[in-house]
């Protein structure tokens, strides 16, 4: 433990320090081998569908398991993975074990999509099709389980090129959500042009969305916009009962949030899935 605030005030490492304190370089040297020392984990949170209640799917998580700070949430790691490009093989890698694992529950009967996170450098990657379409190939999952999340940031870079990638994945037979909405600098038109298949509203809209009048005219006005525009709304963070029922009252389709449940490690969502009524297929 570092010394109370007292006169000779000397630091060490400790399990809970502020991970922001540690030195950057010394961080990204660890990140960098974080892959090949077997400390990048997949954590698993249930989408829901609003209308029946059922869990029809998972978004895949990220989590860096360090051997001295335990475990450590995307918000930490991400930007400084994608400054440094480490996000490229990393994000791979979490694909492809969503992809595997979500291959093994269906064999065992689950019929679930899941969903995960494609950064900008990904995404701009000029492998990144390819990548997908590999990973597909070589997990066996079909192509109408994946979805893959882009943020508003990612589709405002270059519009044709982000048009072209999101038609190819298309024709791949993936889904594209659009994450965060609201929080980026997008054009409505935009929104027109690439036609993805689920808008997900982001949490900070929900968290006051029964106490913020202006929140609440955000929210209504974007599930109805997705109505209209062919899309599915789906509302991240949802943790109370009035906010699910906020949500159902204007046609939200879908919810994800610790109301249902945090994101679980593989085996546990299990768990969960099998206490859950499920429609198996
Ligand atoms: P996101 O994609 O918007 O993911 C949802 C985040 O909201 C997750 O945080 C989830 O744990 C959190 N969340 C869900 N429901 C609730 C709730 O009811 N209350 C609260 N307070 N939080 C809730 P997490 O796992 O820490 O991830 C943070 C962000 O890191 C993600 O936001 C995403 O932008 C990024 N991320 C996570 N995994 C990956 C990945 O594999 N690749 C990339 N590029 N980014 C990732
Ligand atoms: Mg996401
Ligand atoms: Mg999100
Ligand atoms: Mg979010």
């Amino acid at each position: 433990r570092a010394k109370e605030k007292g006169g000779d005030t000397f630091e060490f490492y400790h399990p809970d320090m502020n991970f922001r304190s540690l030195e950057r370089l010394h961080l990204e040297t660890h990140l960098r081998k974080a892959l090949s020392r077997d400390q990048i984990r997949v954590h698993y949170q249930p989408l829901v569908d609003l209308e029946s209640g059922n869990i029809f799917g998972m978004e895949a998580l990220v989590r860096w398991e360090h051997p001295e700070l335990g475990l450590v949430s995307p918000g930490e790691f991400i930007p400084l993975a994608e400054e440094t490009g480490v996000i490229v093989p990393i994000g791979n890698w979490v694909l492809r074990e969503a992809c595997m694992q979500n291959k093994r529950w269906h064999d065992m009967g689950y019929d679930l999509c899941v969903s995960v996170n494609i950064s900008m450098q990904q995404f701009q990657h000029p492998e990144f099709v390819a990548t997908i379409q590999e990973t597909l190939a070589e997990t066996g999952l079909d192509p109408a389980w994946l979805a893959l999340e882009i943020t508003e940031s990612v589709a405002m870079k270059n519009v044709s090129f982000v048009m072209e990638t999101i038609e190819e994945l298309k024709r791949i037979g993936v889904f594209i959500s659009i994450d965060d909405f609201g929080t980026g600098y997008s054009s409505l038109s935009y929104l027109k042009r690439f036609r993805v298949h689920t808008l997900k509203i982001d949490r900070s809209f929900i968290r006051d969305v029964t106490t913020d009048e202006d929140n609440a005219a955000i929210v209504t006005a974007l599930i109805a916009m997705s109505q209209q525009m062919k899309m599915r709304s789906l509302a991240e963070g949802v943790e109370t009962t009035e906010q699910l029922i906020f949500l159902k009252e204007r046609g939200c389709n879908e919810v994800q949030g610790y109301i249902y449940s945090k994101p679980l490690p593989a085996d546990e969502f299990q768990k969960l899935l099998d206490k859950t009524p499920m429609p198996l297929g």
